[in-house]
């Protein structure tokens, strides 16, 4: 339960037309004291001079540790308010209110909360976990179909993950799946893994399946292309290669490109695989000699897999 006292919600120039009145109106009426932060919508607004444009609107109403900062709206918000959520005084309370389908299995559970910097995204943050996450499906239905297909990227990588009878499922329903079934069975499939390993030192890198190579093709496209586009790509790519290895059957490789093409998409690239290649060589989440790529062994069953440096290419090249 959160305490009464001042809550500042942070939402963006697209959610704050369509839902900021009713969440202002119901805090209000709850008791709470409520002021509101509208900055433009886009990954741009995940910067230092927002994050400190945050900070010192938390300075000039006196919000205290007792108060509380709401995100409202997709895992850009989430992110930019949470850690300035996380810093303020040292930790306010935090409360996430997502409103893409992204947001509400992926960037709202966890804890992690980050800004970008000119140098590349996600480079400063804090691990703050919130009060309260309230994901009301309502709010999916003004949200963009490409918006919502590229969280359906998200949704799937669960069922590759961690559940065979989850993508059966996902595979025969296509978009029009049960949002709330849908959206609990991937936060619980989420909030597993982040149990075992609150600090991604270890399981939580499973989530990067089809991130590893899909940040580079989405890099590539100078960003065209869109994160779920871009996993999807990379997802297809990784399956493809751990099927040429027999890793993968070539069976469930089948299933997942297929499925994949169902919700509208990509699963090729025309991308030069050097190009790619060299960008996740230098991506930061590579260690040493080795890049860790997440690779299917079967649908529901992925396993974190050390790839030395000088095999990442043939690996983008077998899986093109
Ligand atoms: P986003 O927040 O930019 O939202 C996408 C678009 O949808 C925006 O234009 C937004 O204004 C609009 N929108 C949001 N809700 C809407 C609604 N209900 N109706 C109409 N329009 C709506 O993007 P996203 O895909 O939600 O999140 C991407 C961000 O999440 C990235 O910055 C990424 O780094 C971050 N992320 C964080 C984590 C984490 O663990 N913290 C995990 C995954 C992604």
């Amino acid at each position: 339960a959160l305490a009464s006292g001042s809550v500042l919600i942070v939402t963006d120039t697209n959610v704050a037309p369509l839902w900021l009145e009713r969440a202002e109106a119901s805090l209000k009426a709850a008791g709470f004291t409520v002021y509101s932060a509208v900055l433009p919508a886009g990954e741009a607004s995940k910067s230092l001079e927002n994050y400190g444009k945050l900070l010192r609107l938390l300075a000039d109403k006196h919000l205290t540790r007792t108060d509380t900062v709401v995100a409202l709206g997709g895992g850009v918000m989430g992110d930019l308010a949470g850690f300035a959520a996380a810093t303020y005084l040292r930790g306010l309370r935090f409360v996430q209110v997502p409103t893409t389908l992204l947001s509400m299995v992926d960037s709202s559970v966890g804890g992690k909360t980050a800004i970008d910097l000119p140098e590349g995204k996600n480079l400063v943050g804090a691990f703050w976990q919130p009060s309260l996450v309230l994901c009301d499906t309502a709010c999916l239905d003004t949200l963009p179909k490409a918006i919502f297909r590229d969280g359906c990227a998200e949704v799937i990588k669960y069922g590759i993950l961690f559940d065979r009878d989850f993508f059966d499922y996902l595979s025969g329903t296509g978009m029009e799946f049960d949002r709330e079934y849908v959206i609990e069975r991937c936060v619980a499939m989420k909030r597993d893994v982040v149990d075992r390993d609150e600090f991604d030192v270890g399981a939580r890198k499973l989530l990067n399946l089809g991130h590893t190579i899909g940040h580079s093709v989405e890099a590539n496209s100078r960003f065209t292309l869109s994160h779920g586009q871009s996993v999807a790509i990379g997802t297809a790519i990784v399956a493809r290669a751990a099927a040429a290895k027999k890793i993968l059957s070539t069976e469930d490789c089948g299933r997942i490109l297929k499925t994949l093409r169902a919700y509208g998409l990509p699963v090729e690239t025309g991308d030069n695989p050097e190009i790619l290649a060299g960008i996740a060589l230098s991506d930061k989440k590579r260690s040493g000699g080795t890049l860790d790529l997440i690779v299917p062994e079967a649908i529901g069953s992925c396993k974190v897999l050390p790839v030395p440096v000088s095999d990442v290419l043939a690996w983008i090249q077998e899986g093109m």
